[in-house]
């Protein structure tokens, strides 16, 4: 078997009442209960952890207090010249060019042909596919099945080569609903399908998310080493190239010229057997060699104690060169936390630049932000209030919940 159940705790909706807007409150219990006993069924890949796990762990829960029959399977090891194949696609999208041979297409094929075999024998209403890992399941289902697929795009789709959005759109053929986050990403030519622009975004009330003191998330950074007594900065992301943490090490290195007491703090989680991100480890490692104020925390922060470095650090960083959203910047700024972040895909529509941190184009530009707000504390803590209520208005999870369930709605009709 290659789908395993992912595990979850209970949730309970009403609680959101009063955290979000009245409508959009009755708006989901209304659209829930005309999908009440569908059964719905997320997959995805959740080797890495990041954005699509946090979202899946939040929504399914959820749905399932809204008495839908709601799965989440997911992939937990796979072959690694299929994860290969899955890194060129996932870098593909966002914009290397890569000439893909057709070995390569067989590889995911292949693997999405098992994907399909799982599936196929459950009377499963709808299933959401997450991402591009299984984009490919559904077009090798037995055609009589009456599975109403959706594909939901978690990354920042940047002028992909002609051949690359061919195949996508070969592979997108049997869907009938997809959801990009924003309009920008919307692949060219899939006009017949339903498409629904809704980004991923927070849940408020998760263990994750849920608000916590300062003096709380002091006491947790300390026990990382931290020195509460000097400002630090902090960055949390999955161990990949475009998360940028090279280049955040270089601008702290910049900035620690004109205030040598500024610690900086990287959070990564990463597989063990992941070449590139050891790569990335080693390079982070030498750049800041000889350097003691830098806390390199691999796969040694639990998911519970994340909010407490982005509750107590002075600014969060966020610098990635490509990024579907950046669940993190949301994190950061709900946490009253100013974030300087990179100029790219989902932060933008995060960082409303100058007013809750600054968006940046280069590590000059990110150095000269970081010294700026750690020499101007009241003026981030000010951008760390705006940001906050930003997020309520924008980016929570019920907006996202109501433009699923409105899809399927819509697609059983
Ligand atoms: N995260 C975590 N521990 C880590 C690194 C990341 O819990 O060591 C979480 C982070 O808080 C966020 C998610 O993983 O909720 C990453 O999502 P994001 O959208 O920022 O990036 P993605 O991994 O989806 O590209």
């Amino acid at each position: 078997m290659l789908l395993h159940d992912v595990v979850v705790g209970k949730r309970d909706f009403q609680k959101f009442r009063g955290v979000i807007e009245n409508g959009l409150f009755d708006d989901i219990i209304r659209l829930s209960k005309k999908l009440r006993n569908k059964r719905v069924l997320y997959i995805n890949s959740n080797q890495n952890r990041g954005g699509v796990y946090e979202h899946l762990t939040s929504l399914v829960p959820l749905l399932r207090d809204l008495h839908i029959k709601i799965d989440w399977k997911a992939i937990t090891e796979v072959p690694a010249d299929f994860y290969e194949v899955t890194k060129l696609l996932y870098n593909g999208i966002q914009g290397i060019e890569h000439n893909f041979t057709l070995k390569e297409w067989k590889i995911y094929e292949d693997f999405n042909k098992r994907i399909a075999k799982e599936i196929e024998d459950d009377p499963w209403d709808f299933v959401l596919v997450q991402d591009h890992q299984m984009l490919g399941s559904s077009m090798q289902m037995n055609k009589k099945s009456r599975i109403k697929w959706i594909w939901q795009s978690h990354s920042e789709t940047h002028n992909p080569t002609k051949s690359l959005i061919k195949q996508l759109q070969k592979y997108l053929e049997p869907y009938e609903g997809i959801i990009f986050y924003f309009p920008e990403y919307v692949i060219p030519g899939l006009n017949s399908r339903r498409l629904t622009t809704s980004s991923i975004a927070i849940d408020p009330l998760s263990a994750k998310n849920k608000t916590i003191s300062i003096d709380e998330a002091k006491q947790v950074v300390k026990r990382f080493g931290i020195d509460l007594g000097r400002p630090f900065i902090t960055q949390v992301s999955r161990i990949d190239s475009w998360k940028d943490f090279p280049g955040v090490v270089d601008a702290w290195l910049l900035a620690k010229k004109q205030i040598p007491q500024l610690q900086l703090v990287l959070i990564g989680a990463v597989s063990l057997n992941n070449i590139h991100a050891k790569a990335i480890i080693e390079l982070i490692e030498k750049k800041a060699m000889g350097e003691k104020d830098l806390h390199l925390l691999v796969n040694q922060v639990e998911r519970k104690d994340i909010k407490a470095f982005q509750t107590a650090s002075n600014i969060v960083i966020q610098k990635s060169l490509r990024e579907g959203f950046g669940l993190t910047v949301s994190e950061a700024l709900w946490s009253g936390t100013p974030v300087i972040g990179g100029n790219v895909g989902g932060i933008k529509h995060q960082i409303v630049n100058g007013k809750c941190g600054y968006l940046v184009g280069s590590i000059e530009e990110c150095y000269r932000r970081i010294v700026e707000l750690i020499q101007n504390p009241n003026k981030a803590q000010e951008m760390g209030q705006f940001g906050r209520e930003y997020i309520r208005k924008n980016f929570l999870l019920p907006r996202l919940m109501r433009d699923e369930l409105k899809l399927m709605v819509e697609l059983m009709n």
